[in-house]
């Protein structure tokens, strides 16, 4: 099958695609606009593989879109473009409407033009999936159950305000026109390849700079974390087994506070590096963002029971993993960090 992978270069993305690549024998066409937050060198090693095909084009260009689909024959659509970053979503949300409501408008409808002209089998195998986030469910309170796919949408900041609107116009282009969609919403994940302006790798590198550690407020928000390689085991299942026009939740069970997967973090890197001082010195209280969501928690039993999945990945050794991978892979961090990214607007509790 020939899938468009949207988003492939980014870092949920580039490890979806590397997965397709690496276990399956599916064509790969990856569209990408290459943000600030979309690298090539994130596809290192699968990137000149001849089953991935990459393009440089915008979901907001509806007319290149369109030709994509023509052009590959695209079997499947696996959308994950995104304007993803919170505290960006503060300062400046109208990139975040454009591509997160905008472009996924574009995807369903030359996905819709495309599906309609098929036939037989091909259009009969044809699915939408739609990659979205907890965060759409809004906050929870310190003892409530976590969301479920009937779960009421309550979002609070600009992205997920726009990812749950993304995520409406999915499920009305199933409920009305038929396209075969499915949506996806996961909690935070972490691992390689992730854009150093997330909690994860800001903690790391801040570490490593023996610089101020920003944890919002008093570190008191909690996150449920899944490792990345076990969200996209789980995206590949929903594609392939999940029943269209359903929504799966995807979490990890693995609720942590800032502040104590700070410390953890802190406390993984000191394993390597004996810096002179605990790295949890560095940590630093900064004012609270404005509309922080407390909580947010998964209730996975649906994908679990229904299509069998579950997180492969044990919880503080994918942590381990993922600052073992950071303190090796310096120069792709800092081919990042050296271009026109600074550390300095890296905050540190934002999704993921
Ligand atoms: P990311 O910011 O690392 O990557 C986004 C990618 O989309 C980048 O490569 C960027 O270049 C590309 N892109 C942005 N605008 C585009 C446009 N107009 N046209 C084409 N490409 C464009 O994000 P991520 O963390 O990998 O998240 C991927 C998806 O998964 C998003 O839809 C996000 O909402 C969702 N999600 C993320 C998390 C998480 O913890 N990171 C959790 C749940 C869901």
């Amino acid at each position: 099958m020939t899938i468009l992978v949207t988003g492939g270069a980014g870092f949920i993305g580039s490890n979806l695609v590397r997965q397709l690549i690496e276990e399956t024998d599916h064509e790969i066409i990856n569209v990408d606009k290459l943000t600030y937050a979309g690298n090539l060198s994130s596809l290192e090693g699968v990137l000149n593989h001849p089953r991935h095909h990459f393009i440089q084009a915008d979901i907001n260009n509806a007319e290149a879109v369109g030709e994509i689909f023509k052009q590959f024959e695209i079997g499947s659509v696996m959308h994950l473009a995104a304007e993803s970053h919170v505290d960006r979503s503060i300062d400046g949300p109208q990139q975040f409407i454009q591509t997160n409501v905008i472009g996924t408008y574009n995807l369903l409808q030359a996905a819709l033009h495309w599906w309609q002209a098929m036939k037989g089998e091909q259009a009969r195998a044809f699915r939408f999936l739609h990659v979205s986030t907890d965060e759409v469910y809004g906050s929870l309170n310190a003892d409530d159950p976590g969301f479920t796919e009937t779960s009421p949408y309550k979002p609070h900041s600009p992205y997920s305000a726009t990812k749950a609107a993304s995520d409406h116009l999915a499920r009305a282009w199933n409920d009305t026109f038929g396209l075969p969609v499915l949506i996806t919403n996961c909690s935070n994940n972490y691992g390689r390849f992730q854009f150093p302006e997330k909690l994860i790798p800001v903690v790391i590198l801040k570490c490593l700079r023996r610089e101020p550690i920003p944890v919002y407020g008093r570190g008191e928000n909690i996150r449920d974390w899944l490792a990345v390689s076990d969200h996209c085991r789980a995206l590949r299942l929903v594609l392939e087994k999940g029943r269209a026009g359903e929504t799966y939740n995807i979490g990890g069970n693995n609720e942590w506070s800032n502040l104590d997967l700070v410390r953890l973090l802190c406390r993984l890197v000191d394993e390597t590096l004996a810096p002179p001082s605990p790295s949890e010195d560095l940590i630093t209280f900064v004012t609270d963002r404005p509309g922080h969501d407390l909580r947010y928690a998964i209730d996975s039993s649906k994908i679990r029971s229904e299509l069998g999945w579950r997180p492969l990945e044990s919880k503080e050794q994918g942590f381990r993993e993922t600052v073992q991978w950071y303190l090796t892979h310096r120069s792709w961090w800092e081919a990042i960090l050296g271009g026109q990214h600074s550390l300095q607007r890296i905050g540190t509790a934002g999704k993921a």
